[in-house]
């Protein structure tokens, strides 16, 4: 317990052995969680399953990885120096970037004595009489901590598809979440690519001029728009340090989290007046196009037709075989009403004679065969098989765990339909789990760092307020809980979303229970400053719906 704060526990051998609070996963999300918690004087310590800080950035290394959100609204905005000290070399920096930034960070702060690597959590069980968490690991060590924060990561399961003969093939095959940290010969090589969401769009973007075959295996097509990233001088890093203030000001006022602030009035403007708006959007850097675009796209029908056919269009004049633009157009859903992927030469790749768009729609993946991919009406020999088939989001790393909560309760068992908490945050029958950037909070909806700076300040505040008090247990109501999600619904049905079969809306084939006509509402879509709001205000009302005992 840290200095000057009551003790929670009394003189008691086994009591004393209760940690004041165990961080999961090493990612964005916990590294800034650890350090809050550690700041403030907690006994706190961070269990990571990997050998190595950095959980997304860790882990995915594809090639064309990197991050569709300016790169300095990504980085955190809590230390003046930091955001003095360091230079992002891209708009849209890379994936080893951006590792070595989580590193820079984790070692200017110290924060690695804090964290424990290889330490996968198997189990959380709650204990009502000694009101604490028994932490399992996966090599059986056990440990007891009064609260727990869950910083999971909304995208860190990765899904395979289940096609049959996926053991079978004798090349090399892996998850794009799994590519080797070893390079990946490429050169001259049949590559086959599942999946074109905005993993695949990436990979597919970066590799199709060095293989020596490339078939992309698609099934939906997904919106994209172009990133058009470019290099940070110098001299335009100074100026975005001068203008963080403002920048992070933006970003706050923003409902997707980002510096794009949406537009107003749709209708108020000629057609061409928006066409000339959009022509200037599709140059610009980023999510310009969506979150910069007017807001009646996301929910105006006729608005997001209008802005979907421009988009065709522009798809259209970069791909040189009509038939194959076609097939790149989404017919099932409009622009912007799944998370819309940005690219680099993605549409490009296909006027090149190596590329081939396999449509899986008209004739499915039959089976992986020893030497490639078989479909209804062809066989595919290749040498590598790259699988962009996404995640089991949001819930998928609760899922893994096996958590246990009052009166011996599964937490799967309470979310087999999907997730329900208070504000991202709790879930009545599990007191004293806090989620950081948990189902139904805007962690998974908008530009991360800034949605989890939130949830970990907020969630520190509020340990900090229980120790002050000396409240062991911290639950939300049943009450509390359903008056959230009705909220997180009502938003939810607002929005041309709700139709969409992305993981938005917890759609995933390879996940039993997550495919068609299941709906999970696993994020909230009300927008990062009302959600702030709402959060703060709770906090300054002394956590009404929140039993503090
Ligand atoms: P995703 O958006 O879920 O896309 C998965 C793709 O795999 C879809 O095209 C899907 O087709 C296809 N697929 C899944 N199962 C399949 C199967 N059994 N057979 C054939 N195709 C299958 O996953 P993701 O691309 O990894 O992206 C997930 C999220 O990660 C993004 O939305 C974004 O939030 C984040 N991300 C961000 C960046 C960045 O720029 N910072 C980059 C990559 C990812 P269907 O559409 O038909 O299901």
């Amino acid at each position: 317990m840290g200095a000057g704060s009551v003790d929670w526990v009394r003189d008691d051998p086994v009591r004393d052995a209760v940690r004041d609070a165990v961080v999961i996963g090493a990612g964005v999300s916990g590294i800034y969680q650890i350090k809050r918690l550690t700041d403030l004087g907690f006994d706190a310590q961070l269990l990571e399953a990997d050998e190595d800080l950095g959980g997304t950035w860790y882990r995915n290394r594809y090639p064309g990885c990197r991050f569709d959100s300016e790169s300095y609204t990504y980085g955190y905005s809590f230390s003046q120096e930091l955001l003095d000290e360091w230079h992002w070399t891209e708009r849209f920096s890379g994936q080893p970037e951006n590792l070595r930034y989580l590193n820079y960070v984790a070692d200017k702060f110290d924060l690695r004595k804090h964290m424990r690597f290889n330490a996968r959590v198997s189990e959380l069980t709650w204990d009502e009489s000694e009101r604490c968490w028994h932490v399992t690991l996966e090599s059986g060590e056990t440990m007891a901590t009064r609260f727990v924060v869950a910083s999971l990561g909304p995208l860190s399961i990765p899904t395979a598809p289940r096609y049959e003969g996926i053991a079978d093939f004798a090349g090399e095959s892996f998850h794009t979440y799994h590519w080797p940290k070893e390079p990946v010969e490429l050169e001259g090589r049949r590559v086959g690519v599942v999946g074109t969401g905005a993993t695949g769009i990436q990979v597919i973007g970066a590799i199709a001029d060095t293989v020596g075959e490339l078939k992309v295996f698609q099934r939906r097509p997904n919106w994209s728009a172009p990133l058009n990233n470019g290099p940070i001088t110098a001299e335009e890093m100074d100026d975005i340090r001068s203008r963080f203030d403002e920048i992070f000001a933006a970003c706050d006022s923003s409902p997707g989290g980002f510096e794009h602030v949406p537009l107003r009035d749709f209708w108020e403007h000629t057609a061409e007046e928006r066409r000339a708006i959009w022509d200037d959007l599709y140059e610009k850097p980023g999510f310009g196009i969506a979150f910069g675009n007017f807001a009646e796209i996301f929910m105006d029908e006729r608005a997001n037709e209008e802005v979907s056919a421009y988009i065709a269009d522009r798809i259209r004049g970069r791909v040189n075989d009509p038939v194959v633009a076609e097939k790149l157009i989404p017919k099932d859903h409009g622009f912007a009403t799944q998370r819309p992927p940005l690219e680099t030469d993605y549409f490009e790749a296909y006027n090149r004679p190596n590329v081939e768009l396999v449509d899986i729609s008209e004739a499915p993946i039959e089976r992986i065969t020893e030497t490639g991919i078989q479909t209804a009406d062809a066989h595919y020999d290749l040498d590598l098989i790259v699988y962009a088939t996404g995640f089991d989001a949001i819930t998928g790393g609760y899922d893994r765990i096996t958590i246990t909560g009052v009166d011996g309760r599964a937490l799967s068992e309470k979310w087999k339909d999907g997730p329900t908490t208070f504000m991202g945050v709790l879930t009545n029958g599990f007191p004293n789990l806090l989620m950081l950037a948990g189902p139904q909070s805007v962690g998974g909806s908008t530009n991360f760092p800034r949605a989890i700076q939130t949830g970990a300040d907020w969630i520190a505040e509020l340990l900090d307020h229980a120790r002050r008090n000396d409240v062991q247990r911290i639950e939300t109501s049943q009450a509390a809980e359903e008056g959230w999600v009705d909220e997180v619904v009502k938003v939810h049905e607002q929005l041309l979303l709700r139709r969409s079969k992305g993981w938005f809306t917890g759609y995933n084939s390879n996940v039993e229970g997550h495919g068609e006509g299941n709906i999970r509402y696993p994020a909230y879509f009300g927008g990062a400053p009302r959600y702030a709001r709402k959060i703060s205000e709770l906090a300054e009302a002394g956590y009404p719906g929140i039993s503090l005992t």
